[in-house]
């Protein structure tokens, strides 16, 4: 007991400097608050969360949401120590849900604990987003196209990958509002519908640097929102003359088309395997395409010859050999055909047969 003890003017408890005592002092202190009532918005097609007007992607589940919110809600004063918190959560309706709070903790070295009881209510609205698609929303077209020519299915293919490819990194990396509203083939290519000039930017862009080619952009003023002209824009996408893979005949050699760079094209030799380039001209006569090969069983591989057998009529075919290709007795060698010449592309690999 020091000199300056005291006594507690509300309760006769001893106290030091004859303050309020512990206990008194914890009793009028309101040391914690507990919302009866919280409320969440939520996307039912999606799972989007509304906080403060704004729609975000939730990476928690609803029921961590609701922990992670009943959680956040509960007020302690700064004077308790030692806290600790259960929460229990139960759903009452595919609405609402009862949260169970028990907090305990010290409080001018006194023991205290609350219980209390939060209604949660789930708000379910549709988000931006889904509300948009719902609409079909969009704010232009690609339209895929190619010079002289149809794309080939391959590049219909690999268009939509592409389109579908972005959108999953756009959302992934927070852009709600872009995305993909319809790829639809078309009797002359493929149309990709999309919802915002970023991802519309962005396909475009990666499409011709998958495939060749190049695009313009055509721009329509469809009306204005808050003073911000709104535009609809098509890109007319066309891809070069001939695609990737394509084997093209020049000057008595023949040539597998590897990429296009505005009028030039990177190429194989397909007589010394190795990379070259000249410029485009449209009118070199098209052979085929290596996705699109024949393949017959090599017989034998000598003399600078490889003997194959043809695949149409079961007899003995004289291909060139090749030093670039590896390949053995018994494979299936992979090769087009121009008039009576065999052009061997490669062997055939378990890849390719499926
Ligand atoms: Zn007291
Ligand atoms: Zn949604």
């Amino acid at each position: 007991m020091s000199l300056t003890q005291g006594f507690c003017p509300k309760c006769g408890a001893p106290s030091d400097n004859g303050e309020l005592c512990g206990k008194c002092k914890a009793k009028d202190l309101v040391w914690v608050e507990i919302p009866a009532r919280l409320e969440c918005t939520i996307c039912p097609s999606c799972d989007s969360v509304k906080t403060s007007g704004m729609w975000s992607d939730s990476a928690i589940t609803r029921e961590d949401l609701s922990y992670t919110l009943v959680e956040t809600s509960i007020k302690i004063h700064p004077d308790v120590k030692n806290v600790q918190k259960s929460i229990s959560i139960r759903d009452t309706s595919s609405n609402r849900s009862l949260a169970t709070v028990l907090v305990i903790g010290e409080l001018y070295g006194i023991p205290v604990e609350h219980t209390a009881k939060i209604k949660f209510v789930w708000v379910h609205e549709q988000c931006d987003r889904c509300s948009r698609i719902m609409g079909s929303y969009y704010e232009g077209v690609i339209q895929v196209r190619a010079t002289g020519r149809k794309p080939t299915a391959f590049e219909i293919r690999r268009a939509g990958e592409i389109a579908y490819q972005i959108e999953d990194q756009m959302q992934n990396a927070g852009d709600r509002l872009s995305f993909v509203s319809d790829v639809e083939e078309t009797k002359d290519g493929v149309d990709i519908t999309y919802s915002s000039q970023a991802i519309g930017t962005a396909i475009a862009h990666d499409i011709v640097g998958a495939l060749g080619g190049s695009y313009t952009t055509h721009p329509k003023l469809i009306g204005e929102k808050n003073g911000i002209r709104l535009y609809r824009v098509t890109y007319s996408l066309r891809l070069p003359h001939f695609s990737r893979g394509d084997v093209i005949f020049r000057e008595k050699g023949y040539f597998q088309i590897l990429r296009q760079n505005k009028d030039t094209v990177f190429v194989k030799d397909l007589k010394t395997g190795l990379n070259r380039s000249f410029r485009e001209n449209d009118d070199d006569p098209l052979i085929g395409n290596i996705r699109s090969p024949e393949a017959g069983t090599i017989i034998y591989r000598d003399a600078g010859l490889i003997g194959i057998l043809d695949p149409q009529t079961n007899e003995v075919l004289e291909a060139p050999d090749r030093n670039w290709i590896e390949a053995y007795e018994g494979q299936n060698l992979l090769f087009l055909r121009h008039k009576d010449t065999i052009i061997p592309l490669g062997v055939e690999t378990p890849e390719d047969e499926s």
